[in-house]
């Protein structure tokens, strides 16, 4: 016959109480001073390379590479990264109306094939290197814009939702 022995090893620590810490504040450094500037359109400044924020700085360094910051309110430009984005957009709607004078020259004409190397090629590389600051800079400032408005709106208390990866 068994017996069930116990083994009288009572482990059972009590449940402290729950250090219930003081809630403070989210230490995020949100800094208030997007608050402190008129929203502008994008199309205002970004067309013109000019500060989403104060519209009196520049956003490219060079003819496409974008400062780190403007350099009359400081502003940093380390949101935008619109990558390849303009390039293709660009491309888009260059190669529409390029495409369609080639045609047009084509068939109006018939010209020899280097006309075309003189015509369309150059509209092309023009068209594309006029666009490209431009479409770039609205980009950049559509995406202040946009940012600053999601803080605009945001409640100081809700949760903050993570920052989903790419
Ligand atoms: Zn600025």
């Amino acid at each position: 016959m068994h017996c069930l022995h116990f083994v009288g090893h009572g482990t059972a620590t009590p449940a402290g109480p729950e250090e219930v810490a003081g809630r403070g504040v989210p230490a995020k450094a949100t800094s208030m001073t997007e608050l402190d500037y008129p929203v502008l359109p994008p199309a205002q400044t970004g067309l013109r390379g000019l500060c989403p924020r104060c519209g009196k700085g520049h956003i490219f360094k060079g003819f496409l590479t974008i400062a780190p910051r403007c350099e009359v309110c400081g502003l940093d430009f380390s949101f935008a990264d619109p990558a390849d984005g303009p390039a293709f957009f660009v491309m888009s709607i260059v190669s529409f109306p390029v495409v369609a004078f080639a045609g047009w020259l084509e068939i109006a004409h018939e010209p020899p094939i280097w006309v075309h190397l003189v015509t369309s090629l150059p509209m092309l590389l023009g068209g594309c290197l006029a666009l490209l600051r431009p479409l770039k800079g609205w980009i950049v400032s559509s995406q202040y814009v946009h940012k600053a408005e999601e803080g605009r709106l945001a409640e100081p208390a809700a949760q903050p939702a993570p920052e989903p990866n790419p």
